[in-house]
Formats: C-alpha cells, sequence, structure tokens
C-alpha cells in the first residue's frame, strides 16, 4: 500500500514526505525542512567520516604509555580479585601491558611493527579463566566481550557465523569502529572446536576444523566484514568492515584429557587416576603446569591455530585453601555480598570459620568447586533472608551447626550429585 503523502517535500533531496514521516524543519527558515531518511543517512557518513579519521590517526584515543598501569599494577588488581593462578596473572599483565604498546607504537622508520600476543588459557572449568578475563575488562577502558566458540559454525551451517563474535565488540564499543578495532574478546570454550583427532580428516568437520579455520583469519589480523546485528549474514543487511589487527584475542579452555597427552609427552603416566582424589588432583595439577604447543596440536587444534596464540599458560585446580580464600577474600567475595545485602537492612552478618570451612568442604563433596559455594551459601541464608527483615535484629552469626542444618534441608545431596 502506498504511503499517504504529507504534502511537503523534503528540501534536501526533493523526495516527498509520507505523512507519518519524522520532519525536522529549519530553526531560520520557515517551510524549510528535512527528511528523516536524509537525516539518518547523514548520521551514517558522519560516523564513517570520524571513523575513517580515527583509523588513519592510529593512536590519537590511545592512552600515552604514562597513563597505562604496568604489569606490575596490573597484577595487583587482578590479585584483588583473583585468588592464586599467578602464573596465569603474570602472562596476562605483561600481555596486555604490550597490547597498549602495540597500540601507542608510531610508525616509524624502523620498519619495526610490533605484532600482538594473542592469548590461550589452558585450566579445568570453575577455576577463574572468565574471571580473570571480565577483572581485566573492569581495569581497562578498551572495549571487551566474551564469547562462546561453541555457538560459532563454518558459514553454511546452522550456528553462528565466525565474524558475529566481532559484533559484539562492535555493539560494546557503540559501533565506534576504531575503538572496537583496539579491543579484547575473550573466546571460551576454545576446546570444544577442537577436531576430533590429530589427523587432518577428509571430510570437512562442521564443529571443529572449519571453525578453526574461519578463526585464524580473525586471529592473525585481517579486515572482516561484520554483521552488525550478529548470527547469520545476510546478503543484504550492510556489513561493517572490521580490521582485527590489533585486536588482541584470549582464548580460554578446559581441555579435559589433556593431562594425558602432556604426560605421555613427558613419557610419564597418570598416576592414582581412579581411587584418591586428591592424588590424581595434584597430578592434574602438575601436568597443567607443563603445558606445551603440541599438547593443544594432540588435542586437536591446528597447527595454524596455535601458532597465532603464542602466548600460552595455565590455571591451576582449586583447593580446599584456595577455594576459602575465593569465599571470603575477594573484593566481591560472596561473603561479602552476602553481608553487604544484610547491612542494607541493619545487620550485621558473621560466620563462624567452622561454618566457611563446612561451605568449602561441601563445595568439594559435591564436586561443585568455586562455581558451587554461592548456591551453598544461599541455601544457607535464604531462611534468614525471608525471616529478617521487618524485625529488630541487629547481629547475625552463622555457626557451623545452623549451616549444616540448611544444607540438609536444601537436599544437595539428592539435587545435584549423580
Ligand atoms: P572458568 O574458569 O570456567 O571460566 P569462572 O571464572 O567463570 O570459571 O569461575 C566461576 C566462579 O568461581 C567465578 O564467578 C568466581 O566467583 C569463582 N572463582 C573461580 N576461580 C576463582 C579464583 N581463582 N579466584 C576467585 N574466584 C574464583
Amino acid at each position: 500500500m502506498a504511503k499517504k503523502n504529507s504534502g511537503h517535500t523534503c528540501s534536501f533531496c526533493g523526495g516527498p514526505m509520507s505523512a507519518d514521516a519524522v520532519v525536522v524543519p529549519s530553526p531560520l527558515e520557515p517551510g524549510v525542512l528535512i527528511c528523516s531518511d536524509c537525516v539518518a543517512g547523514i548520521s551514517d557518513l558522519l560516523r564513517d567520516v570520524a571513523n575513517e579519521k580515527h583509523r588513519r590517526s592510529g593512536s590519537d584515543a590511545v592512552k600515552s604509555m604514562d597513563e597505562v598501569p604496568t604489569p606490575r599494577e596490573i597484577n595487583d588488581y587482578l590479585n584483588q580479585y583473583v585468588i592464586g593462578q599467578d602464573s596465569a596473572k603474570r602472562y596476562l599483565s605483561v600481555a596486555v601491558y604490550n597490547h597498549y604498546k602495540r597500540l601507542a607504537q608510531k610508525k616509524e622508520d624502523d620498519d619495526v611493527d610490533i605484532e600482538k600476543s594473542n592469548i590461550i588459557i589452558v585450566g579445568p572449568t570453575g577455576t577463574g579463566k572468565t574471571l580473570l578475563a571480565k577483572t581485566i575488562a573492569r581495569l581497562l577502558d578498551v572495549p571487551f566481550t566474551i564469547v562462546d566458540a561453541t555457538v560459532l559454525t563454518e558459514a553454511g551451517y546452522v550456528g553462528e557465523d565466525i565474524e558475529s563474535l566481532l559484533t559484539r565488540l562492535l555493539q560494546v564499543a557503540d559501533y565506534d569502529v576504531a575503538k572496537a578495532e583496539r579491543g579484547i574478546v575473550f573466546i571460551d570454550e576454545i576446546d570444544k572446536i577442537a577436531r576430533k583427532s590429530d589427523n587432518p580428516s577428509i571430510t570437512r568437520d562442521v564443529s571443529g576444523e572449519g571453525v578453526q579455520q574461519g578463526l585464524l583469519k580473525l586471529l592473525e589480523g585481517s579486515i572482516v566484514n561484520v554483521p552488525p546485528q550478529g548470527g547469520r549474514k545476510h546478503p543484504e543487511a550492510k556489513m561493517i568492515q572490521v580490521d582485527t589487527k590489533n585486536i588482541l584475542f584470549i582464548c580460554g579452555g578446559a581441555f579435559d584429557g589433556i593431562e594425558r597427552k602432556i604426560a605421555n609427552r613427558l613419557n610419564t603416566h597418570v598416576v592414582g587416576y581412579a581411587t584418591d582424589s586428591n592424588k590424581q588432583k595434584i597430578k592434574r595439577d602438575n601436568y597443567l603446569s607443563y603445558v606445551a604447543p603440541q599438547d593443544l596440536k594432540s588435542f586437536g587444534l591446528i597447527p595454524e591455530i596455535i601458532g597465532r596464540l603464542p602466548i600460552l599458560t595455565h590455571l591451576d585446580p582449586l583447593d580446599r585453601d584456595a577455594l576459602l580464600r575465593v569465599l571470603t577474600e575477594p573484593k566481591n567475595a560472596i561473603i561479602k555480598q552476602y553481608q553487604k545485602m544484610f547491612k542494607m537492612d541493619g545487620v550485621e552478618l558473621t560466620f563462624d570459620s567452622d561454618a566457611l570451612e563446612l561451605i568449602v568442604d561441601k563445595a568439594i563433596e559435591y564436586k561443585l568447586g568455586a562455581r558451587g559455594l554461592r548456591s551453598i551459601v544461599e541455601s544457607i541464608m535464604v531462611d534468614m533472608m525471608y525471616d529478617i527483615p521487618g524485625t529488630d535484629t541487629k547481629k547475625l552469626n552463622i555457626t557451623r551447626d545452623y549451616a549444616l542444618g540448611q544444607i540438609q534441608k536444601a537436599h544437595f545431596e539428592t539435587d545435584i550429585v549423580q
């Protein structure tokens, strides 16, 4: 159906304006109007020009090196939020610092171009990979996004195009392309796109090798056409060109079973696999700290991808002590969060130390790790959070007995343990 004409004409493009169009009149000349299509077109043009200017001037919006936190300062900041994981913190601090250096480098005659060094973190699930990435993002003022490698598929298959992981970065950068081009992308679960065997397949491997090949283009730095809304590319959609040369990629994955490959390489055997869980943890911890690029290859990452992830670091499993610290020490530790909530009701909340130990022991017993701590604390506190508001209670101390009763009431055993 043709749109009803308003009888006005746009003074800019000369086109007729429909009755429901947004019309912007000139504040000076009565009768001079501009239509919303022209306004939108001009706004796109201005954004493109601004982006191009940014791109040409390179580092103009980049901090000078004096303003950039040193690796030691970055590490100190991470320490406030993340328990342990010293080796990964060190690698990340240096990598982020170097990322800034690369952004600040000026075109000089020496032909030396500092190239980026993307990072890969290998570590058991729930030990702080995402937390590290998020904490770094909070410290930096570059756009940052976390994407899950499992949703990516090769073009033509069900799932999201690989380029769509840059859509998220563009979104957090408010579609400022130049800003997005200096960002950091954390790709989680990179191990899930490993090919199933170490041998290159004859038939295409939809979920694995093809995705890795696609990812390679992004990691090594190239101009990529990104769908502004993500998902699948539509032929008619306008693409945004993003240069990934300066985007830092941090990949993380649990790589379940990689310690056996490391052990094989080291020509030893994993001992204590079946019975003694403590022993297994220590062995696993030891083996992961020896992780080398060839282990990633035996796991199923293609050599080209490994070459583009030159910084390889690992996370340690969290033992009882570490879990206890996770519960209470970080700036936004779970216990501190509950204390804050109660404080808002005027209540001072404390925990006996053996109650805290019980929470950790239960998290270990139910094999929930750090992720389980919150749900255990929640089950202990839910009744109090229901009952206390509106009363004149000023202090609340959680004892081990009370905590145990609440945990038993919550049926963790039947709900969670298979
Ligand atoms: P993953 O390694 O699977 O990415 P996460 O970083 O998402 O694990 O950790 C899950 C949760 O466990 C975090 O939100 C955090 O509360 C807690 N956690 C895990 N590891 C640590 C750690 N090293 N220090 C502090 N908290 C941690």
